[in-house]
C-alpha cells in the first residue's frame, strides 16, 4: 500500500507552495498532478509577485533569476483607458523594483517546472500525468485518492486540494454543493507574440532585465466589464484579455474575438507593431472572479483547499498566484499544527480559515466584495466611462483659441448630457463604497 502523510492535488503554485511548506517540517508529502509536468497546462498574464516565495524559498529572487525561471521584474506599470483610437493613461515607473525585485513576468510553464524543483529537492514526490478522480472514503473521511493509473491508490492522513479552477474534486470532498456559475469566472485567453529582446528594450524603454505591464480597460471590450493586458517578457510579449463567461454567452461573442479587437485597437497595434502575427503560443483558461461570496467551505476532516480552488482571487488587483502560494502556505501550516496536536479533524483544521483571515488574502477580498457585482450591474462604468473620458481629455488637451472657462463648461455640459451630475455622483459614490 504506497502512503504518505499528505497528498496534494495540483501541482500549481498552491499545491506546490503547500507540499514545500509541509516537506519542511519534515512530512512525507505526495504531490498529484495531471500535466505531463508542473506548469504544462497553467496559464496565466502573468506577474508573479515576489514577496510569498521569499517566505518559502530560500534566496527566492536569486534562484529564480539565475535559474532563469522568472522574465523580467516589473519596473513599470501602467493602467490604459481606451476609447475609440485614443488612450487616456496612468503609470508608474520605479527602476529601484530592478535591484528589489517586486513582481516579475512569467511563463507559468518555464517557473512551475522551477518551483517543482525546488519542491522535490525539499523531499516531495511528484507524481505528473497522473489525474486524481477520486477519494478513499472510511467512516466518512478521507483516507487517500484514487489515481488515474493502474492501481492508483496512494492512502494519506490528509489531502490539500490545489486542483484550480474547476473544482470537481472540490465537490467531490463535499466542500463546494455546486459547480460554480457563470457569473463566478472570466474566460481568458492569450497569446505569447514573439518579439526580439533589443526590440522590447527600445519600444518599453527599459534594459534586458526590466519590465513594464499594461492593464487595459475600454473599447476592446465592447462594453462587457473585462480587463486586458500586455506585459513584457525576455524575448516576447503576453497580450490578452478576460470577460466573465455570463457576459459571453449573453452576448455570443467568442473571447479571440475580443483578443483581436484589443491586439487591432490603434494605440496597442503601435506597441506590438510588425509583431502583431508572430503568435508562439496561443492559451485559454478559466480566471475565478467571483470573490468573496464564492468562496467554499475550506476545510472538512482531514481536507484543506487553497488556491483557485478555493477562488481566493483578487481580480481587481490582478493578484492570484500570490494568494495561491500563500493559501498553500497557510494551509500546510495549519495541517503542520494539526498533526503536532495529533487531530486532523475539522475542528483543528478551521484555524485555516482563522489564518486566511489575518493575511492579505481574505481582508483584501471583503474589502472588494461588492466591488465586482457592483460593476457587472452598472454597464456605463464600461460602455460609457473610457471614451467618455477620452473624448473630455482630448477636448482638455486641444488648444485652438477657446478660452479655458469655456472649455471648462463644454466638459461640464458634456458630462451633465451623457451622464448627468446625480448620476455621476452616484457612481462616485458606488465605487467609494466598492473599495472602501
Ligand atoms: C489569463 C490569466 C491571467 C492571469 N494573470 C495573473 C497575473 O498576472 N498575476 C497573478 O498573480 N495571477 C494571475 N492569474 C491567476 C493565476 O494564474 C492563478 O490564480 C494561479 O495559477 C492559481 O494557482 P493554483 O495553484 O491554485 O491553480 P493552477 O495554477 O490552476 O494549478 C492547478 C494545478 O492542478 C492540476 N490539476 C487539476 N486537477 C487535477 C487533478 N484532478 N489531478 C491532478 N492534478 C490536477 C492542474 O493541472 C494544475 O497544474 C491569471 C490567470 C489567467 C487564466
Amino acid at each position: 500500500m504506497i502512503k504518505f502523510d499528505v497528498v496534494v492535488i495540483g501541482g500549481g503554485p498552491a499545491g506546490l507552495s503547500a507540499a514545500l511548506t509541509l516537506a519542511k517540517s519534515g512530512m512525507e508529502v505526495a504531490v498529484v498532478e495531471k500535466g505531463e509536468y508542473a506548469g504544462s497546462k497553467n496559464v496565466m498574464g502573468g506577474v508573479l509577485y515576489t514577496h510569498p516565495l521569499l517566505e518559502i524559498v530560500d534566496n527566492a529572487v536569486e534562484r529564480m533569476v539565475n535559474e532563469k525561471a522568472v522574465e523580467r521584474s516589473v519596473i513599470e506599470q501602467n493602467m490604459f483607458l481606451l476609447g475609440n483610437g485614443s488612450v487616456l493613461k496612468v503609470g508608474h515607473r520605479n527602476p529601484e523594483w530592478k535591484n528589489t525585485p517586486n513582481a516579475f513576468t512569467v511563463l507559468r510553464a518555464k517557473f512551475d517546472q522551477w518551483f517543482a524543483k525546488i519542491v522535490e529537492e525539499a523531499g516531495v514526490l511528484i507524481i505528473t500525468k497522473t489525474k486524481v478522480e477520486d477519494f478513499i472514503w472510511e467512516n466518512g473521511k478521507i483516507k487517500g485518492v484514487i489515481t488515474s493509473r493502474p492501481e492508483g491508490e496512494i492512502y494519506c492522513k490528509a489531502v490539500i486540494i490545489a486542483e484550480g479552477v474547476n473544482p470537481i474534486l472540490t465537490m467531490k470532498a463535499g466542500l463546494r454543493k455546486e459547480d460554480i456559475k457563470p457569473n463566478m469566472a472570466a474566460v481568458a485567453v492569450k497569446e505569447v507574440i514573439d518579439m526580439p529582446e533589443d526590440i522590447i528594450n527600445t519600444a518599453f524603454n527599459v534594459d534586458s532585465k526590466s519590465g513594464v505591464t499594461y492593464e487595459i480597460l475600454g473599447e476592446w471590450s465592447e462594453g462587457m466589464f473585462g480587463m486586458g493586458f500586455l506585459y513584457t517578457n525576455k524575448d516576447s510579449i503576453s497580450i490578452g484579455c478576460g470577460v466573465l463567461i455570463e457576459e459571453l454567452k449573453h452576448r455570443n461573442i467568442k473571447p479571440y474575438q475580443l483578443l483581436d479587437n484589443l491586439k487591432n485597437h490603434p494605440i496597442i497595434s503601435d506597441i506590438i507593431g510588425e509583431y502583431k502575427n508572430n503568435v508562439k503560443e496561443y492559451l485559454a483558461h478559466l480566471i475565478p472572479e467571483g470573490g468573496y461570496y464564492s468562496i467554499p467551505q475550506l476545510y472538512g476532516d482531514n481536507v484543506l483547499v487553497c488556491g483557485d480552488a478555493a477562488m481566493l482571487v483578487n481580480s481587481i488587483h490582478r493578484e492570484g498566484s500570490n494568494h495561491a502560494i500563500t493559501s498553500g502556505r497557510l494551509a500546510a501550516e495549519t495541517l503542520v499544527d494539526a498533526f503536532n496536536k495529533g487531530e486532523i479533524s475539522k475542528k483543528t483544521l478551521k484555524s485555516y480559515v482563522e489564518r486566511l483571515k489575518e493575511s492579505f488574502i481574505l481582508k483584501d477580498l471583503e474589502k472588494y466584495k461588492d466591488l465586482m457585482p457592483t460593476m457587472e450591474k452598472n454597464q456605463h462604468f464600461i460602455e460609457l466611462y473610457p471614451s467618455l473620458f477620452n473624448r473630455l481629455a482630448t477636448r482638455f488637451l486641444t488648444v485652438d483659441g477657446t478660452p479655458k472657462t469655456d472649455v471648462e463648461w463644454q466638459i461640464i455640459d458634456s458630462l451633465r448630457n451623457e451622464r448627468g451630475l446625480i448620476g455621476l455622483g452616484m457612481d462616485a459614490l458606488k465605487l467609494w463604497k466598492g473599495v472602501r
